[in-house]
């Protein structure tokens, strides 16, 4: 169980900005632009793809809903969705978590470093199968 289990149950103090039967959302403590939020299932999973399909499901039908209201809140008009797996890849809190992170007038925001490749035919050929039959098979 991690802290944000406590938030959901009300043990620790957030500022919510929504909640349903498998969502929670609410004002991250740390934010990198004002509006900065996190929107969590009910479901206590570490990483995205232990999520069930029901949870899943339920934050992809509320998640637009609360981006337009932090963006009209905020007044921002570009935002970046960002959803972290695992320490590598900066998650700190091993309950699953969407950021909603505005990009505000002031160039507060999220920041990207983004260092492309390139992705070759025949390895994306191959890969592309690879994945397609996991999910076939029902991974
Ligand atoms: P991540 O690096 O994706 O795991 O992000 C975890 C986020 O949770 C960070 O942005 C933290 O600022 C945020 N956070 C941690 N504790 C709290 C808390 N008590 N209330 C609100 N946000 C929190």
């Amino acid at each position: 169980m991690t802290i944000f289990s406590k938030i959901i149950r009300g043990e620790i103090p957030s500022h919510k900005v929504y909640e349903d039967e498998h969502v929670f959302a609410f004002l991250d403590i740390s934010p990198l632009s004002r509006g900065h939020a996190l929107v969590i299932p009910k479901e206590e999973k570490a990483t995205l793809d232990e999520l069930s399909d029901e949870s899943a499901a339920a934050i992809g039908r509320v998640l637009p809903r609360i981006c337009r209201a932090v963006m009209r809140a905020t007044g921002a008009t570009a935002y970046n969705v960002l959803q972290n797996n695992g320490a590598a890849a900066h998650q700190a809190v091993y309950h699953v978590h969407f950021h909603i992170i505005p990009k505000t007038a002031d160039g507060r925001g999220l920041g990207i470093d983004w260092k492309s490749g390139k992705l070759e035919p025949d390895a994306g050929r191959d890969l592309a199968a690879r994945i397609a039959e996991l999910l076939a098979a029902g991974d």
